[in-house]
């Protein structure tokens, strides 16, 4: 996740004040000097830096504060405030219009990860707000940019309009239309990118703007591009008065600084973020949550609806069932590791615990290689030995360690591991019996 690098140099910042019993103005200034170069290096533009440090001294300098109970964690509440304020305060969403469709016009140069986004966002309505989307594909000058879209749309099982290379104008009007009347609730227009900026684009996109009156304008950017990300979104906003913008890629190694930079500079919000590549990597924009996983203070909110989404209640509910009858297979097992992978990497899983470092983070690596093992060994069994595990012998272990490319020893290690694991639950099971038995005999 995008911010690692921030997140390490603010923490270090904050552990030197939480140190000292009293604080004076000179050491807040310390740390904002710290914090004002971490700033700066995750690639924040310089003016929005200089206010926000500004801002933030001006506060803990106060005598209030330096002389109160724990200074130390005031200012770190103070930095807290204005990151969440610089990150868009309460957070932007898409508005859903009295009158449907809603129509959303996506935006954005190519290669910014505009058409995956927005067949995410239908993807994300879809899903979490049972709305019955349409995509539309504007974008008539790259021919695979159709193909893309209805390759994406397929796999999300939402329809695609188009009308081949004609004129997007049109194509946006027709398939309002089409929208209208066959019941699609909202309308996610798919236009088209250029990798720069151009006149003819802006005009394109203006006029479709002019046309169909969309309720919503979604600029995506990329995270990676750090400050050309800003540029382009000012630019964006200038022609085309957006609602918001949708920054794409925050999992991979981006400093932050675009995240960071851009409400100051355009003053429109960041409203959803893109996680990855797979087509339900989409969330709805939190800055208050981001500002906590920038300050090391994790995201549990976001953990807790990231398990909620993808753990079937139902499922859970028999397996921890079949966990106290003794009755839990590696075909269970495997099943719940599918609905972890489900929730994304394990880094990232716990950079969103709060107190986990960089150090802890570096070892989660391994564990998701370790997690991939386990899979496939388990694959490689047949599924009576996944049921019954015991009547594995010495020439199936060197079977399946063959079949899975890895060492008898690993096998052993996993069969192991697993039968410690049965003989604790029906232990626990057996404990609850007895404890339950002995309430049911007074
Ligand atoms: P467009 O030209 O703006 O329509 O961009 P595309 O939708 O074709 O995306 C360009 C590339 O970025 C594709 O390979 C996408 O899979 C990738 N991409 C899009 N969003 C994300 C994201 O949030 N994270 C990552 N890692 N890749 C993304």
């Amino acid at each position: 996740m995008a911010f690692e690098g921030l997140t390490e140099k603010i923490s270090s910042a904050f552990k030197k004040l939480r140190g000292q019993t009293r604080l004076t103005e000179a050491d807040v200034k310390d740390a904002m000097r710290e914090i004002r170069l971490a700033l700066l290096e995750a690639d924040v533009n310089f003016k929005v830096t200089k206010d926000f440090i500004k801002a933030v001294t001006e506060q803990a300098t106060d005598a209030e504060i330096l002389e109160s109970l724990s200074p130390a964690q005031q200012v770190i509440k103070i930095v807290n405030d204005e990151l969440i304020k610089l990150l868009g305060g309460k957070g932007a969403r898409i508005t859903i219009a009295p009158n449907p469709p809603t129509i959303v016009m996506m935006a954005g140069l190519q290669g910014s990860g505009k058409t995956t986004n927005a067949a995410k966002l239908a993807g994300l309505f879809k899903k979490q707000q049972q709305r019955r989307p349409l995509l539309v594909a504007c974008d008539v000058y790259r021919p695979a940019a159709i193909d893309q879209l209805k390759v994406v749309g397929r796999q999300l099982d939402i329809p695609v309009f188009e009308m081949g290379q004609g004129d997007p104008v049109e194509i946006a009007k027709q398939g309002i239309a089409h929208a209208r009347k066959n019941g699609y609730d909202m309308v996610f227009l798919d236009t088209a990118g250029r990798l720069h900026i151009d006149e003819a684009l802006m005009d394109e996109l203006k006029n479709i703007k002019a046309e169909v009156k969309p309720h919503e304008i979604l600029l995506v950017v990329d995270a990676m591009t750090g400050q050309d990300a800003v540029n382009v979104a000012k630019v964006f906003d200038e022609a085309l008065d957006i609602s918001g913008v949708l920054m794409s890629k925050m999992d991979g190694d981006a400093r932050g600084g675009a995240a960071l930079s851009v409400k100051a500079v355009t003053g429109k919000p960041i409203m959803y973020i893109g996680t990855g590549e797979k087509l339900d990597n989409i969330e709805p924009f939190h800055p208050d949550r981001m500002a906590s996983r920038i300050l090391g203070m994790g995201d549990v909110l976001t953990l807790i609806e990231k398990a909620q989404q993808n753990f079937d209640e139902k499922q859970a509910i028999q397996t921890a069932k079949k966990m106290s009858a003794g009755k839990f297979t590696l075909t269970d097992f495997y099943d719940q590791l599918q609905q972890i992978k489900n929730m994304g990497p394990l880094e990232d899983m716990l950079g969103m615990i709060p107190g986990v470092d960089a150090k802890a983070l570096a070892g989660a690596q391994v564990d998701n290689k370790a997690m991939g093992h386990t899979e496939a060994i388990i694959l490689s069994m047949t599924p009576k030995e996944r049921e019954n595990p015991s009547i594995i012998n010495y020439s199936r272990k060197k079977r399946i360690a063959n079949g899975c490319g890895l060492k008898i020893e690993e096998v052993n290690k996993l069969l192991k591991q697993f039968d410690a694991m049965q003989k604790m639950t029906k232990q626990l099971a057996s404990m609850q019996k007895r404890a339950k038995k002995r309430k049911g005999g007074f």
